[in-house]
């Protein structure tokens, strides 16, 4: 997890002033930990009985299909509105400045799965907290929410209530 750390750079003022943009590029682009980020982000889920693993556009679409992968499940793309061609559910919420949404085929689940979600961060935790609204639409349940990152000032775990959150990496502020 030291390595993993050190290999995340921080870019300030991405995309807005103010904002310290954590970049995961440098660790997507490294194999082993790539692999030691997706094997931690399973690891409390391997004995959940997931059945699909759904993840957040953009960057959840690549930290999310590998988790799937090691899990031997599917990967759902939860994705922003007007992208996914069939029809959809969708859930909107608020950002920092203004609003988003995001979509997901309407069968994309149903009421007999159990899901595992996710993205690469979690900040103010609006975008899993409508990405957990979204799989709930679907019928189905949630296993848990895993991250590669948690933004721990902004207590985003706390928007999740009591769904089980993880974390990899820590930041205090
Ligand atoms: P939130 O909805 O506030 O929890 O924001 C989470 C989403 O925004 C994730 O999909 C992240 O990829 C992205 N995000 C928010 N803040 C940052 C940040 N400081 N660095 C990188 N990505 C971020």
């Amino acid at each position: 997890m030291d390595r993993l750390r050190a290999k995340i750079r921080d870019i300030p003022n991405f995309p807005k002033p103010g904002i310290v943009f954590k970049d995961l590029t440098p660790v997507i682009a490294d194999g082993r930990l790539l692999g030691a980020a997706v094997a931690g982000l399973i690891a409390p889920f391997k004995t959940a009985g997931v059945t699909a693993v759904a993840g957040m556009e953009a960057r959840g679409f690549i930290f999310g299909s590998l988790a799937a992968y090691a899990l031997g499940v599917g990967f759902i793309p939860l994705r922003k509105p007007g992208k996914l061609p069939h029809l959809t559910h969708q859930v909107a919420y608020a950002l920092e400045y203004g609003s988003a949404a995001l979509e997901i085929h309407v069968d994309a689940l149903t009421a007999s799965d159990t899901v595992l979600l996710v993205d690469d961060l979690i900040a103010t935790g609006g975008t899993a907290a409508a990405s957990c609204e979204l799989v709930r639409k679907s019928g189905a349940s949630i296993a848990g929410c895993a991250f590669v990152i948690e933004l721990d000032f902004l207590k985003g775990r706390q928007v999740l209530a009591e769904v089980p959150v993880h974390s990899l990496i820590h930041y205090a502020s």
